[in-house]
């Protein structure tokens, strides 16, 4: 069972025991009151017979708080507080017991007798160790101010009851005629004490281990029998000390008892909620202070014990004024809070947390105003080129802090020329509603950009697009124009800024909707592949080819790879393409193996990217190709470029599983990377492909000869290097006759280009390869 189960099943048995003392102590009251009425009625004993109601109702009192105390789930706070009040009780108890034992024994003179000195003594006692277990009860405060302010409030509320208690009780009992013993008034007072310190403490306990009621209850108790003896004493003088003695005071007992039955059950139970912190206190003592002021006014002699009203009413105003003041100051400082947190809310949701610049929405919504206001704005779209790949290579650790110092640069370089902002990911922004030139802004951050950045001294590059506002434009359209003209400038080869101009849009939305067509092209098979031939130098013989990819447009006509093989890269639709180039090559090398035997066609070759490298199916999608259409293994030829093989361990891991399987993997477009040289030794490479760009011009010798030098001396250093590392070499581009013949004295054997065979069909290489081997024979 859990123990809120067993409580619950506790409050029955707890609600019947206290239940008892608290009809035992109801009892003896009910019966001091039947007696004195029928002893002011008709004489039934003696005055002394009063007295022994209390202590005996006190016995019952104290008995409860021993049998509650016997339970062992008490909070330690709340036990130590009943203790003490059982000490209180005790002492009480004993007081009114040595009271009613005097009476009795001296029934005679009882109305003209006093109460002896010790019992009074320890009634003093009991109320003043009653006073004290109020005081330890621990208040719920969140300290500072507030502890302040309860001090205050409960100061307050102290002057204004002992206000009411000397103006209603002490001042006339002082004055009555018969004049009251001091003892009287001294207990009457604590009993006050009591009342107040309870009454005031209990609205800052909350759910506390002393249960609320209970200290209400212990507050009522004082205040009640203290207030209505009072009221008798001052009404009725000296005799009425028998209906307090009798009616009046054993009520302290039943109202003790209930309280004590109240923390019994809340023991047992659920604890209860907190309240509302003394919300109300001032207020009333407040208005306690203003019923004798208002007695005067009303035309209440203004006599000296008036006069200490006063007194009392002048110091409850201050305290209430300071408090005043006090929560005047709070509400002002928590306004100050909620303001700043506002400020700063409103900060994180318009600016980018980790660059700290503008964010998308604020750009939106000052390009909005900006359009509204003047109807002129200019945007520049900034796209870092190639983030990707430091993101990839470096951890994004690395690229966050590389977005960080570009937005640094920014910031710096755009002054107070526009807003920088950050519109997401490596995207950021400038918008211009000033008389600054956009141009001139593009070109200095291009330059900015030419020095490494951010404590990795990484080199970045952005596309820059311009948009500026035309009449009539809106936020979306401007947004779009720019985007179109970073578009643009990422394709005429990135580092650069476009501004657009009308009509630019048409293309790079017709780019755009490229990736969505290829999806079907590859479904509705409008893809095809055709194979350029690799012919030796020496003789024209075809020794390979390479597969290159078409696609057959049912409007646009035969688009060619250098239109749709970045969007295939973009969108990954190159996996699936890939894949059928793969499987449709090894098909055919297969089929010509077959019919033309192993001499006529050495190798296959086909283009493999980056994003398929990076494919984890990669490697078995090869070994499928292969084992499906039967071709050997050191047929196939990957060719792949530098920037691919640089993409890390992923596909370095893959490209020698490859090489390990026997397939040769070629560089292709070797020697317009960075790194081509130290490539050679870091790379399984079998075949080396010279780019055209290296061909191209290298025999003219007339027109610029220093270029063609030049060009020559790679070509020579790069088939050097080739031999020297036991690789194949393959000249692509080769447009000429006079080219070929340069190679060829350079030392290349293998070449590639449009003079010695275009790509053609398959069908035209079964052609080519028939007639090959008829010459063959014909020579033989
Ligand atoms: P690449 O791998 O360097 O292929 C050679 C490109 O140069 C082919 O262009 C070819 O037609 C062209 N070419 C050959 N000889 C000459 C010449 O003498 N003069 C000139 N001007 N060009 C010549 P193509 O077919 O347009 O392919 C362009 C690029 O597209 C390829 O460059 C390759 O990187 C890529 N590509 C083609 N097919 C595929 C494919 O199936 N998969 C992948 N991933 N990429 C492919
Ligand atoms: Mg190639
Ligand atoms: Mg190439």
């Amino acid at each position: 069972m859990t123990r809120e189960a067993l409580r619950s099943t506790a409050i029955p048995a707890v609600d019947a025991a206290a239940r008892r003392y608290v009809w035992a102590a109801a009892g003896v009251a009910a019966l001091g009151t039947v007696w004195c009425v029928a002893f002011l009625a008709g004489g039934v004993g003696t005055e002394a017979f009063a007295y022994p109601f209390v202590p005996v109702g006190g016995l019952i009192t104290g008995a409860a708080v021993r049998h509650m105390l016997r339970d062992n789930d008490l909070d330690p706070v709340a036990r130590r507080f009943w203790r003490t009040m059982f000490v209180s009780i005790a002492a009480i108890t004993v007081g009114y017991g040595w009271l009613a034992v005097d009476m009795l024994t001296h029934a005679v003179q009882a109305h003209t007798r006093t109460m002896p000195l010790p019992a009074a003594g320890c009634v003093a006692i009991g109320f003043g160790v009653a006073i004290w277990a109020v005081g330890r009860v621990p208040v719920v405060t969140t300290g500072g101010v507030e502890w302040w302010r309860m001090l205050l409030d409960r100061t307050i509320a102290f002057l204004g009851c002992a206000a009411v208690l000397w103006y209603a009780g002490l001042a006339p009992m002082l004055s009555a005629r018969e004049p009251w013993s001091r003892q009287a008034m001294v207990l009457v007072g604590l009993a006050f004490l009591v009342a107040v310190g309870a009454a005031t403490k209990v609205s800052y306990v909350a759910g506390g281990p002393v249960d609320r009621v209970a200290i209400r209850l212990i507050a009522a108790s004082g205040g009640v029998t203290a207030g209505i003896v009072a009221v008798l004493a001052v009404r009725f003088g000296f005799a009425a000390s028998v209906p307090a003695q009798a009616i009046v005071m054993p009520l302290t007992p039943v109202m003790a008892t209930l309280g004590v039955a109240a923390q019994w059950r809340a023991n047992a139970g659920p604890r209860r909620d907190a309240a509302r912190v003394g919300v109300l206190l001032p207020y009333l003592a407040v208005a306690a202070v203003d019923v004798p002021l208002i007695a005067v006014a009303f035309g209440a002699p203004l006599r000296w014990p008036v006069r200490v009203v006063l007194i009392a009413a002048v110091a409850v105003t201050a305290l209430v004024t300071v408090r005043q003041y006090i929560a005047f100051r709070e509400n002002a400082r928590l306004l100050r809070n909620t303001r700043v947190q506002e400020e700063r809310l409103q900060y994180e949701v318009s600016h980018d947390g980790l660059t700290g610049l503008a964010n998308r929405a604020l750009f939106r919504g000052r390009l909005t105003t900006a359009l509204a206001r003047t109807g002129h704005a200019s945007v520049l779209l900034v796209d870092l080129d190639d983030f990707k790949t430091v993101n990839d290579l470096l951890g994004h650790g690395v690229g966050d802090r590389l977005l960080v110092a570009v937005a640094q640069l920014l910031r710096a370089e755009v002054g107070d020329d526009g807003l920088p902002v950050r519109v997401g990911g490596d995207e950021f922004a400038v918008l211009i509603t000033g008389s600054a030139d956009a141009e001139e802004l593009a070109a200095r951050l291009l330059a900015a950009l030419n020095q490494p950045i951010s404590e990795h001294r990484l080199l970045v590059q952005a596309s820059i697009g311009i948009a500026d506002a035309v009449p009539g434009a809106t936020a979306d359209s401007v947004l779009r124009d720019a985007d179109v003209a970073m578009y643009t400038a990422k394709q005429r080869g990135k580092a650069g800024f476009v501004r657009y101009v009308d009509g630019m849009g048409e293309p790079v939305l017709a780019h755009m909707q490229l990736g969505g067509e290829l999806r079907r092209a590859l479904d509705e098979d409008e893809l095809r592949v055709v194979y350029q031939p690799i012919v030796r130098l020496a003789d024209l013989r075809v020794v390979g080819v390479e597969a290159l990819v078409r696609w057959h447009h049912p409007v646009r006509g035969v688009v060619a790879p250098a239109e749709f093989i970045p969007a295939a890269e973009r969108t990954g639709l190159i996996v699936p393409l890939g894949r059928f180039v793969l499987r449709e090559t090894c098909r055919q090398a297969a089929a010509w193996l077959k019919e033309f035997g192993p001499d006529a066609l050495h190798e296959a070759g086909l283009n493999v990217s980056a994003r398929q490298l990076h494919d984890p199916d990669f490697v078995s999608d090869v070994t499928a190709a292969l084992a499906g259409s039967g071709l050997p293994c050191e047929r196939l030829v990957l060719e792949v470029t530098e920037s691919a093989v640089l993409r890390g361990q992923q596909v370095s891991r893959t490209l020698y599983e490859l090489d390990r399987m026997g397939i040769r993997l070629a560089l292709d477009d070797f020697g317009t990377g960075e790194s081509s040289l130290s490539l050679l030794r870091a790379f399984p490479a079998s075949v080396v492909k010279l780019d055209k760009s290296f061909v191209d011009g290298i025999e003219i010798d007339d027109g610029q000869p220093a270029a063609a030098d030049a060009r020559q001396a790679v070509a020579r250093a790069v088939i050097q290097l080739a031999d020297a590392l036991g690789l194949a070499t393959v000249a692509e581009g080769v447009e000429s006759a006079e080219q070929a013949a340069v190679l060829r004295e350079l030392g290349y054997t293998v070449g590639q280009g449009y003079h010695l065979a275009r790509p053609m069909t398959a069908e035209s290489v079964s052609t080519l390869l028939a007639r090959q081997q008829s010459l063959a024979a014909a020579d033989h």
